[in-house]
Parts: structure tokens; C-alpha cells; sequence
């Protein structure tokens, strides 16, 4: 098991993976589990028919991340191996991204952005605020005095290739690349912060934003991206951009293996959210390997996430989410071969 003692050195690239627990309807129904997660970094799906024999599992039933969390972890423990060892990155002038991918229901906003005790998301134990946390205590510690940095958050969702500015009323933004290939999300709220309590402050209202925050498979938010950015800019520098943490909660990839649907609108969304994940896979392979050709030019998402695919001192997380149950296996399978992909 991890423990909260462990130093972690950050990586360029780090791919985790993540089991959420049984909900009650699923122990209601009498899923059956098949996701183990037998030690440090692997995850095992088994077949659901036998017992699982730890020392005689197929190959490729096996998979091997940097880190892999059981369904005990706690968001915190989660933060510790993913986000936390990049804050320090966006001080240094990089640019640090987080995603939580998976299929609806598997747990991306529930890590991102908090739990849900009934109706209310408790934002103060999501990725989002822990990072928040982390960064003002960066930005008030000594080593980083001299640098004179001021704090900002925008928070916006991609929808069907458009951008919506989830802090101004769900206007809808332009996304602009100059000649210089820097790209623009013309006109995005940029919020002045001074804590992570007011961080958590603009979470709720932009998550209110979302469609639903309580997942449905229909629910508009599972086919849209939310982009979470803390911003870091130089006060004596006339606010040029010092640093960057985009924390990001994909859309469901469900949809992508599923293209049953007549209805045109819902093709092209699928499409949409397809290219999109299948661009990001590319950009951060390409982050991997500092290669110069980024293909960030392949969907809305990845141009808008463009600084963080290059630079020395970019660091990229992905979470993978997986249901623990037997009828969440092929989404299960398909979300493992894609993080296995990433790196
Ligand atoms: P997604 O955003 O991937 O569609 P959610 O984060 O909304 O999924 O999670 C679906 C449901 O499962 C929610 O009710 C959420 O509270 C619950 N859930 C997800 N992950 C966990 C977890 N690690 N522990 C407890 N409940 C969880
Ligand atoms: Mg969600």
C-alpha cells in the first residue's frame, strides 16, 4: 500500500489509475467485481467467473502505471502521487496539467472536484482545492518572495469543439492562434485570487455552471471537458504569464466506443469527443518524447492546452478511472489501453 510518508519526485509524464468503490445500487444489484489492484502501480481485471489467483493471471489482464489506488484511497492520497508534485513546476515557469480520464461514472469529478454528500459537492477534498492550497502556500513561502506573483482562475468547458466560460454565465469564447502559434481563448475570466478558500469559492459557481454535476449518462456533462486553470503572472512584469495548472475533467470516453446512435447531433458530439481524446494522447506522447511536432491543431482541446505539451519544464499527469464492476468491463479495458498508451 502507498503511503503518505513517500517523497515523490515528479516525472515529465505520469500515468495512475484509479478504482472507485462499489456504490449501493451496484451492491444492491450484485455486481461483481473485477478490478484488483494486487500492488504498487498494477491493476488486474479478471475474469469474473473465477477466483482471483494473484500468481496466475494472463498478461494482458495486466497492466502497470506509476501509480495504481485501490478503492480505499482517499482523494488526498490521490493528490499526493498526481497533482501535488507539480505545483512546484508552475514556480519554476512551467506548465503543469492533471487530467482525470475515464468513462462516466468512474469517478473523474468526484476526484477533481470534491465528493458528493447529497446534493452538494464538498469542494474543499477535490484535486482542484488541494492544488489551490498548495499554490498559495508556494506563493506566500520565501523562496518564490522575490518573484513578486499574483494568482488567478479561470475555469471553462469545451463542448462539441466550442469553449464556454463556466465563471462568466456560460458566454461563449473564441478560440484565436496568433502567428506565432500562441493560442487564445479570447475574452476568458481571469479571476484575481488571494486564497484557496476563494479558489473554492469560483469551483462552486462554475460547477454549478455544469449542466449536472450529479452524473447521469445523459447528462450533458459527461460529453463536455472542464478545464480548471490556476494562472500564476508577474506583477513586475506587467502580468506576463510566469506558470500554468490546468486540472482537467474529460469528458466520458464512453462515447467514443459507442457510435449505435441515428441521431446525427450525437454522432458528431461522439466524433468530437473521439478526436479530441485521441489528440491529447498524441500531444502528451509528443511531451514525452520533447519531440518539436505537436499536433495540438486536432481538436479545441488540445490548442487551448497547447503551452503545456512543450517546454523543459511542462510535467503532465493523466488519472485513469475504472469502475470496479463486471458490466463496466469494456469501458474498464478500453480506458486501461488508452492510459497504457499515454506514456
Ligand atoms: P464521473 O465524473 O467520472 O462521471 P463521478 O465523479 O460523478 O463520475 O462519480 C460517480 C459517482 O460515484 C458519484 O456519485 C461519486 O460520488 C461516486 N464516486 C466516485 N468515485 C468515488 C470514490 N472514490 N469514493 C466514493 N464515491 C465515489
Ligand atoms: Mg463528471
Amino acid at each position: 500500500p502507498l503511503s503518505t510518508t513517500e517523497t515523490i519526485e515528479p516525472q515529465r509524464i505520469c500515468v495512475c489509475v484509479r478504482k472507485r468503490p462499489f456504490n449501493k445500487q451496484e451492491i444492491n444489484k450484485k455486481e461483481i467485481d473485477v478490478v484488483s489492484v494486487p500492488g504498487k502501480g498494477a491493476l488486474l481485471v479478471h475474469e469474473p467467473k473465477h477466483k482471483v489467483d494473484l500468481t496466475k493471471y494472463l498478461d494482458n489482464q495486466v497492466f502497470h502505471f506509476d501509480y495504481s489506488f485501490d478503492d480505499t484511497a482517499t482523494n488526498e492520497l490521490v493528490y499526493k502521487f498526481t497533482a501535488k508534485p507539480l505545483v512546484q513546476s508552475i514556480f519554476e515557469g512551467g506548465m503543469a496539467t492533471c487530467f482525470a480520464y475515464g468513462q462516466t461514472g468512474s469517478g473523474k469529478t468526484h476526484t477533481m472536484g470534491g465528493d458528493f454528500t447529497g446534493k452538494q459537492q464538498n469542494s474543499a477534498k477535490g484535486i482542484y482545492a488541494l492544488a489551490a492550497q498548495d499554490v498559495f502556500a508556494y506563493l506566500h513561502h520565501r523562496r518564490y518572495a522575490n518573484l513578486d506573483l499574483s494568482a488567478y482562475v479561470s475555469f471553462f468547458e469545451i463542448y462539441n469543439g466550442k469553449v464556454y466560460d463556466l465563471l462568466h454565465k456560460k458566454a461563449k469564447l473564441r478560440v484565436l492562434e496568433d502567428e506565432r502559434q500562441q493560442v487564445q481563448v479570447v475574452g476568458l475570466e481571469e479571476v484575481y485570487v488571494t486564497s484557496a478558500e476563494e479558489v473554492i469559492k469560483m469551483i462552486q459557481i462554475g460547477s454549478s455552471c455544469r449542466t449536472s454535476g450529479q452524473t447521469s449518462a445523459n447528462a450533458n456533462s459527461s460529453r463536455s471537458h472542464a478545464i480548471l486553470q490556476i494562472v500564476l503572472r508577474r506583477n513586475d512584469r506587467a502580468t506576463t504569464l510566469h506558470g500554468k495548472f490546468s486540472l482537467v475533467d474529460l469528458a466520458g470516453n464512453e462515447h467514443g466506443t459507442d457510435a449505435s446512435s441515428n441521431d446525427r447531433s450525437t454522432l458528431v458530439e461522439t466524433a468530437k469527443i473521439n478526436r479530441s481524446l485521441l489528440a491529447l494522447k498524441e500531444c502528451i506522447r509528443s511531451l514525452g518524447k520533447n519531440s518539436d511536432h505537436i499536433p495540438f491543431r486536432m481538436s479545441t482541446l488540445t490548442k487551448v492546452l497547447r503551452d503545456s505539451f512543450i517546454g523543459e519544464k511542462s510535467r503532465t499527469c493523466m488519472i485513469a478511472m475504472v469502475s470496479p464492476g463486471m458490466t463496466s468491463c469494456k469501458y474498464t479495458m478500453n480506458t486501461l489501453r488508452y492510459a497504457d498508451r499515454v506514456k
